[in-house]
Order: structure tokens, then sequence, then C-alpha cells
């Protein structure tokens, strides 16, 4: 069915009580500890009201994964409904240091990365440290957590820049065309190779890249109830990114979570309406949604080689959150020898982060074992994901390698 566009208020007045959204929640299939989305979502807010006490603490059990909100016949925002239920409890309660901690995904990555990234690695892989992290923290001492690098994705680029100006000084850069590239808290701090896949395809096409300033797109902040904080961050990246918008050059993000922060998530879930928040959310787009934005103006650079390989694809949430289709398999089907396996599993269960939480851990793990299989299955050393967490989370579950596809469009290129 069609997404229906309903406020968060007036579509609770839609739910019918069908239970669809119930018998779909990963989290309620594999959990007693959540009643499941029709409960805690729309019939339980009837009870949620200003100054009233919040009426149950499971919906913090909820991922926020968004099935229920895709499979529901009447357009119930029930995710959101949740996002906002345990935004109330943080309010009235605080926000669990654990929690805060996590959701600073920002000030932990530029904590961790840098020269002294080895021995940040070294701690996070040294069992009694993670242990005495879980015991004290409550942060699973098994939770996939990324590896920092040495250097940033921005210090590359700058580095670079500096070198193809050295190379050809007092020759201006003559682009057609440019591009923000809106990297994210993961390229930045712990996977720059995704961020050099991405100039390397959009340079290919012809776009000069711009680094514009930004910061963390705010959705830890969010999934964790810290509205307020969340809150900023948004409003300095439209500030940051509105004078791009306003001159007519798109916003491009290689973490589907990022791009649906800034195009739908942070607006609707802060009720954000003004003319500039529109503007940098109308301006926004996941790569692969510009890419083929490209492909059906026909200004898709199709030039690739071969890439002889089979490879297993997990569509994640945020990305299935976009509406947007699957533009992954749209434009990597141009590879010639290149054969994606779609997965069917709705969900790998790491949820941001939710599955590095003690008391979720397994429930994540639950939640991402059909995934699992179905990757064990595929005999393949590599699968695809759009989504940092979701890479991370695969790999742990199943030991095979999980790469961005943008990493292999830039392979294509040569
Ligand atoms: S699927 Fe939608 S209408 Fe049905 S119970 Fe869930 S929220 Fe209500
Ligand atoms: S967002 Fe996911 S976990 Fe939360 S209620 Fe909906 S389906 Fe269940």
């Amino acid at each position: 069915m069609d997404h229906i566009e309903l406020s968060l208020t007036q579509s609770l007045d839609h739910c019918i009580k069908c239970n669809i959204c119930t018998s779909a929640c990963p989290v309620a299939a594999v959990t007693d500890k959540f009643p499941g989305p029709k409960y805690v979502g729309p019939q339980a807010q009837r009870f949620r009201r200003a100054g009233q006490p919040v009426p149950d603490d499971s919906v913090d059990y909820c991922s926020g994964c968004r099935v229920c909100n895709q499979v529901c016949p009447t357009g119930v925002r029930i995710a959101e409904l949740n996002a906002r239920a345990r935004a109330q409890i943080v309010a009235e309660r605080g926000l669990p240091l654990r929690n805060a901690l996590i959701a600073r995904s920002e000030l932990i990555g530029r904590l961790s990365c840098g020269p002294h990234a080895p021995l940040v690695n070294f701690g996070l892989g040294f069992k009694p440290a993670r242990w005495a992290v879980d015991k004290v923290l409550g942060i699973h001492q098994d939770a996939p957590l990324p590896r920092a690098s040495r250097s940033s994705f921005r210090a590359w680029f700058a580095r670079r820049r500096r070198s193809l100006d050295a190379r050809s000084p007092g020759t201006p850069a003559q682009p057609s065309r440019q591009v923000v590239y809106f990297h994210g808290c993961a390229t930045n701090y712990y996977e720059p190779e995704v961020g050099k896949a991405a100039v390397a395809v959009l340079e290919r096409n012809g776009f000069e890249v711009i680094l514009a300033e930004q910061n963390c797109c705010g959705l830890p902040l969010l999934s964790n109830g810290a509205f307020a904080d969340a809150r900023k961050l948004h409003e300095a990246n439209v500030r940051k990114l509105l004078p791009y918008v306003r001159r007519g050059i798109p916003v491009v993000g290689t973490s589907t979570s990022c791009t649906l922060t800034l195009k739908e998530e942070a607006p609707e879930l802060l009720g954000l309406s003004s003319e500039e928040v529109h503007a940098v959310a109308a301006g926004t787009y996941d790569i692969f949604e510009f890419l083929r934005d490209l492909a059906d103006r026909d200004q898709l650079n199709t030039e690739f080689r071969p890439v002889e390989r089979r490879l297993p694809y997990h569509p994640p949430c945020q990305l299935r959150a976009h509406r947007i289709g699957r533009p992954v398999l749209d434009i990597l089907a141009l590879v010639p020898g290149l054969r994606l396996d779609e997965s069917r599993n709705e969900c790998c269960g790491i949820a941001g982060t939710y599955g590095l939480k003690r008391e979720k851990y397994q429930i994540g793990m639950d939640v991402g074992a059909g995934l699992f299989a179905f990757v064990r299955g595929s005999g393949s050393d590599l699968a695809l994901c759009d989504s940092e967490t979701c890479r991370w989370q695969i790999t742990h579950g199943t030991g095979v390698r999980s790469k961005h596809p943008i990493e292999i469009l830039a392979e294509a290129y040569g």
C-alpha cells in the first residue's frame, strides 16, 4: 500500500487494532519483554499526556526499525510514536550515562581516531576491558564496536586537495557540477575508505566534491530519546548545509541513516517545519538514489569494467524507510558480471545503538539470526549493506566481511 502521510497525532486515531504490526515486529517475535507495536504504540499513546506519568517502560525495547510503519494498513506512525514516548521518559528521568555516551558518536569518534587508534582498537579487543565496560556501563562485552581509523576521512580529503593544488598551481578547478558530500561520523572516524570510494565515484561522474562543514546527524541521540541535544545538532547541520542547497548544490550521503535523519527523521520527530529545514531535507539524497537519478537522465558514467562476483546484499531498515526502492540493485545491475542476492530479512538487529546495550544485545542477535543465516548460506566472503552499524553487526554475526555498495561501484570504475 502507498505510504499514507498523516501527522503523528492524527495517525494515532487510524489504528483499527488489526495487530498486523505486532505479527511483523521483529523484536516482539523474539522477546516477551516487548509486548508489540500496537500495545506500546497507539494503545499506550492514548494515556501519554503532558504532565502525566509515563504508562509503561516496555517502549524502550522498541528498536526503531520501522517495520511496523511499513506494514500498517492505515498509516499509523508507530515507530515515531514510540520514539517520542522514549523521549518523554528521558525528559522525566534523564538520560542514563551509558546511553548518553553511546549516543555521542561524533565525540567518541573524535577521541578514538588518530595516531593512537591502534591502542584504542587493542582496548576494544581486550576481553577483560570489555568485561569491565559491560559491568560498569552496560555496553555488552560482545557487541560489535567499530575499529578506529588512524586518520580521519576529512584529513585524507584535505591532504589530497593540497596535493592536487600543488600539482597544478594556479589552475582553478573547472567543474561543471558540484555536490556536497555528507560523510557522517562512521566514514569520518572509522571507515574513511567508504568516503574515498564515494569521492571516486562522484568525480568519475564529473562532479567536484565539496566537503562542507557538518556535524553528527543526531540520530543516535534521537533514538536514545535525547531530543533537545539532537535538535541542536540538526539545526547546526541545517545552518551549515543551507547555503549550498540554496545554490542548487545537492547534499549526498553514504550513510542511509544520516540521510534519512536529514530528510525526514529529525524534522518529523522534533517537529521542525521551517522553510530552511524543508530546503535541506529536499536537497539531501542517499548516494545510490542520486546515482539512479543520474542514470534516469542518461547522465551516469557507465564505463564499468566487469566485476565477476555474486554477493549477498542487505537493504537496511533505514534505507527501506526512505521509500526509494532499491537504488543499489538498480545501479549495480549495470556492472557486467556482478550479481546481488537481496536479503528478505527485515532487520539485522543492531538498530544503531540498540544492540550494543547489555539488556538488548541478545535480542538484537536473535532478530538478526535470519539475516546471518542468509549471508552465511550465500557462501560469499563479502556482504554488502548501506548502513555502517548493520555492516558491523553482519560481520559480527557471520564472520563475513562487509562493505558499502559504493566501494564495489568504485571498484567497477577501476
Ligand atoms: S497495523 Fe496499524 S492499524 Fe493495525 S494494530 Fe498496528 S497500528 Fe493499529
Ligand atoms: S519500530 Fe520495529 S521494534 Fe519498534 S515496534 Fe515497530 S517493528 Fe517493533
